[in-house]
């Protein structure tokens, strides 16, 4: 078969067979600049309090690795621009800063996992955010036979987290909701670290630092993090 090959082939041919496998996850490092062995599909909850710099690092890692960036913040934004049913009923809550009912996510999320991209791989930002959103997505993975993810805690300190949220000037970053999100994420939300701790899925990055050294220490976190629910 070489030998009917043109003889500028053949040299090609050849030398992509002697590729080792560590040569060609070296190539797909150098080409795509993630490792070849993480390529595989990546399913990512991020958790933190607002201001963390979820959403940020969440589009970075999304772009690079070609998967969907899940932010129920950005879809309720969108929803109550659109003035849809969605927008309609979720817009007094998060103007005040308190969370949207669990059944309107719940109903929001259950149809996005049913999209096809989601084979591919995710990141869910701002899901969940209360005891029964997580255990409703639990009822997900097995419904739509997806891995258990990787929840990765961005922990930050409260005066940068105003800080960095007034400096971001959306409608719901004026002081008082700020006050009033910070609160609702200790009561409602800081329970899943422990929750998704005692599954041994928790990875815990500093969400203090700054957006590139926060991306850095999340690559490298991701090579270590390993998730092994207790069954
Ligand atoms: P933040 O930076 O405050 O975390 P998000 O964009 O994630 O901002 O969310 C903005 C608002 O959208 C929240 O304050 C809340 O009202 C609503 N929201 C987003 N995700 C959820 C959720 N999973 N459950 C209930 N409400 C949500």
């Amino acid at each position: 078969m070489l030998t009917l090959l043109p003889p500028q082939f053949r040299l090609d041919f050849a030398a992509f067979r002697v590729l080792s496998l560590g040569h060609w996850q070296h190539l797909v490092t150098v080409y795509f600049g993630v490792s070849g062995r993480d390529i595989k599909p990546m399913q990512l909850i991020f958790l933190g309090p607002p201001g963390a710099g979820k959403g940020t690092q969440a589009s970075f890692l999304a772009e690079r690795r070609q998967i969907p960036h899940i932010s129920t913040g950005d879809i309720l934004r969108d929803a109550i621009a659109g003035k849809t049913a969605l927008g309609i009923q979720a817009q007094n809550h998060v103007e005040a800063g308190e969370l949207v009912p669990d059944l309107l996510i719940m109903a929001l999320m259950r149809e996005r996992f049913g999209q096809s991209d989601m084979v591919r791989g995710w990141i869910l930002d701002g899901f969940p955010r209360t005891l029964p959103q997580a255990h409703a997505l639990d009822q997900l993975l097995s419904l739509f036979r997806q891995p258990y993810p990787r929840v990765v805690h961005f922990e930050s300190s409260p005066d940068i987290l105003v800080k960095r949220m007034l400096a971001r000037g959306r409608k719901d970053d004026n002081e008082d909701t700020i006050r009033r999100r910070l609160d609702v994420y200790q009561e409602d939300t800081a329970p899943l670290i422990d929750f998704y701790q005692r599954r041994r899925c928790l990875t815990t990055v500093n969400g203090n630092l700054s957006v590139d050294e926060v991306a850095r220490t999340l690559e490298e976190a991701l090579l270590q993090a390993q998730c092994s629910p207790p069954v």
